[in-house]
C-alpha cells in the first residue's frame, strides 16, 4: 500500500447559480488528469438541463459525466483505480450523499463537490450545511449581479413556481445581489426596530 495517496479529502465549491461552481470542478478535474490521477465524475440523474451524460457550465465547457439516482450509487459505480469523485450539483442529492462523501474520503479518495448553497428562497439547500462543515476546503464563490453588477450570492427565480427543483429550464433564474434579491415569501423584508426583532429571540433563550 503507498501512503502517499492514503489521506482523503473533501473539497466543496459552492455559491449561486451562475457563480462558476461547474467550471471550477472542471477546472479541478482537468488538473487531476494532467497528473493522470483517475477520475470518476457524478451528477444526480434529476439535472438533465443540457445533457444527460455531460456536466455543462453555463459557459459550455463540459466534461463526460456519470448520472445517478441515488448517492449510494456512487459507491456503486466506484472503479478501483479512481482516486478522485468529483459530484457537481451535489445539493440535489438525498442526505446519505454525506455518508457516501464521508466514506469516500475515509478511504483515501478526493472527493470535489460542487453545489448550491442557498435555494431559490436563499434557505440552505438539503444536505450542504452539514457538507460544507465537514469539508477540509471551503471556496464560496460569487456570480455577478444582473441588477447592478456587484458579488451576487443568491439566485432569483423569475417565475411564481413554488417547488423547490425547478431544472430544465435555463432562464428560470438569474444572479442577484443581497440588495437585488427579492423573496415575495420572506415575512417581510421591512425591518423592524432593533428591540422589536430581539424580543421573540430573547424570548427563545429563556425557554
Ligand atoms: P454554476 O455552475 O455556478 O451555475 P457555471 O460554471 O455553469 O456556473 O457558469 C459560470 C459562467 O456563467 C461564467 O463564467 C459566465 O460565463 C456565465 N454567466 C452568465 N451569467 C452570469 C452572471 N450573472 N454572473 C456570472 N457569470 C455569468
Ligand atoms: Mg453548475
Amino acid at each position: 500500500m503507498t501512503h502517499q495517496y492514503f489521506h482523503g479529502s473533501i473539497e466543496v465549491v459552492c455559491g449561486p447559480m451562475f457563480s462558476g461552481k461547474t467550471e471550477e470542478l472542471i477546472r479541478r478535474v482537468k488538473r487531476a488528469q494532467i497528473a493522470k490521477q483517475r477520475v470518476q465524475i457524478f451528477k444526480p440523474a434529476i439535472d438533465v438541463r443540457y445533457d444527460v451524460e455531460d456536466v455543462v457550465s453555463h459557459s459550455s465547457q463540459t466534461i463526460k459525466a456519470e448520472p445517478v439516482e441515488s448517492a449510494v450509487d456512487i459507491l456503486i459505480r466506484l472503479k478501483d483505480s479512481t482516486r478522485v469523485v468529483a459530484i457537481d450539483e451535489v445539493q440535489f442529492f438525498d442526505e446519505n450523499i454525506i455518508t457516501v462523501v464521508t466514506k469516500l474520503a475515509a478511504r483515501g479518495y478526493r472527493v470535489i463537490c460542487a453545489g448550491l448553497d442557498l435555494d431559490f428562497r436563499a434557505q440552505p439547500f438539503g444536505p450542504m450545511p452539514v457538507l460544507l462543515a465537514l469539508a477540509d476546503e471551503v471556496m464560496k464563490i460569487h456570480a455577478i449581479c444582473t441588477v447592478c453588477g456587484a458579488p451576487a450570492t443568491r439566485s432569483q427565480r423569475l417565475n411564481a413556481h413554488k417547488e423547490r427543483v425547478l431544472i430544465g429550464e435555463t432562464d428560470a433564474y438569474e444572479a442577484r445581489c443581497r440588495g437585488h434579491y427579492q423573496n415575495d415569501e420572506a415575512e417581510e423584508q421591512a425591518l423592524l426596530p432593533l428591540e422589536e426583532e430581539i424580543k421573540p429571540l430573547a424570548g427563545q433563550l429563556a425557554n
